[in-house]
């Protein structure tokens, strides 16, 4: 039987939680997988071992080039202790280019954003999530592994660590990385998440969205149309076929359409809601409950509503 890979989620050798998930997804393919954990130290490694059940081993794999993120001498290095077999890795945006770049330098087969593993059947959305495409694996493959789909693994474990310390040349050297100041909570992470769209007016109305984010521990995320609108929402808040694909338990759509790009990056969460002054707007044909009102209506009562059962 051929090895399954895993490569874990790490940033600034900081595990993301994500990685416990593409565990479980491992073990529905088969055998005990090997866990490559690239960093500059090995507590990320020591981690899995110890914590993330089922693990069959896991390769500590150190270089001074994951300090700084190169996907080519990241893939490089990493390449150069995988073994053969298939290889997976969580489905953020660093991920899905690591997994292009490892497929392309191992011929396997890549996939992005896999929500259901069957044997070596695989499932993953196509057409911006309107269909599912299902395959039938027949040699080795690099699969990226949606969030929020597959439970994470359960905790214990006692997995051998093998250390190695490798090279690899930077093909682009840094100069200087400003890191944005942040402590909210990334889209991509967060299991409830309130989104604005070109309908919160001015990018300070934001504010409103995260006085209720702050009671439901929720991230807030945005609209391409409010990302390109103003400078002061970010582009890693946007949602859609061209931002994040989220899969939370909880959404809220407010002043969003409900245009097909958006809907690509959201349409499989659990529940949606929407918040919108137009009763016609798309996103309530994929709403579970709908608002016919304003965001100046709504957002101050269901703050009040909200801080009174929770806060
Ligand atoms: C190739 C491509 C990729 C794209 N990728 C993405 C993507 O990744 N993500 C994405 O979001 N879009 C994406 N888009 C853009 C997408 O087509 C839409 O233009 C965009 O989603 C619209 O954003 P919006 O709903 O915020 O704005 P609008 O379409 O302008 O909608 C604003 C909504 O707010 C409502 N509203 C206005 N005032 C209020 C109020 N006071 N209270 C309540 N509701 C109010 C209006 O009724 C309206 O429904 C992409 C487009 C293309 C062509």
């Amino acid at each position: 039987m051929s090895e399954i890979i895993i490569l874990a989620d790490v940033n600034n050798n900081e595990l993301k939680e994500s990685t416990a998930e593409v565990v479980t997804a491992a073990l529905s393919l088969g055998n005990n997988p090997i866990v490559v954990v690239p960093g500059t130290s090995p507590e990320a490694a020591a981690n899995i071992a110890a914590n993330y059940e089922g693990v069959g081993s896991v390769i500590a794999l150190q270089s001074d080039c994951f300090a700084t993120y190169d996907s080519a001498a990241w893939a490089e290095a990493i390449a150069s202790v995988s073994p053969p077999g298939h290889l997976l890795t969580s489905s953020t945006s660093r991920g899905k280019e690591l997994a292009a770049r490892l497929a392309a330098s191992r011929s396997a087969t890549v996939v992005q954003d896999v929500i259901e593993i069957d044997g070596n059947t695989i499932s993953h959305p196509i057409y911006s999530g309107k269909a599912h495409e299902k395959l039938a694996l027949s040699g080795p493959s690099v699969m990226t592994i949606r969030s929020n789909v597959f439970k994470p693994a359960g905790s214990g474990g006692s997995a051998t660590i093998t250390n190695v310390n490798s090279s690899s040349d930077l093909r682009t050297t840094l100069k200087e990385m400003v890191a944005k100041a942040s402590e909210k909570l990334d889209v991509s992470e967060a299991d409830i998440i309130i989104s604005g769209g070109r309908g919160m007016g001015t990018p300070e109305n934001f504010e409103k969205l995260y006085n209720v984010a702050n009671i439901l521990g929720a991230a807030v995320g945005a609209s391409r149309a409010a990302v390109d609108t103003w400078e002061e929402i970010p582009h890693s808040m946007q949602v859609g076929q061209t931002g994040k694909t989220v899969n939370p338990s909880l959404y809220i759509a407010v002043g969003i359409s409900g245009a097909i790009q958006h809907l690509a990056g959201m349409r499989t969460s659990k529940y949606i809601v929407a918040i919108n002054k137009d009763g016609t707007a798309p996103i309530f044909r994929h709403a579970d409950y709908g608002i016919i009102a304003t965001w100046e209506e709504a957002l101050p009562l269901l703050e009040q509503e909200l801080g009174s059962l929770l806060g």
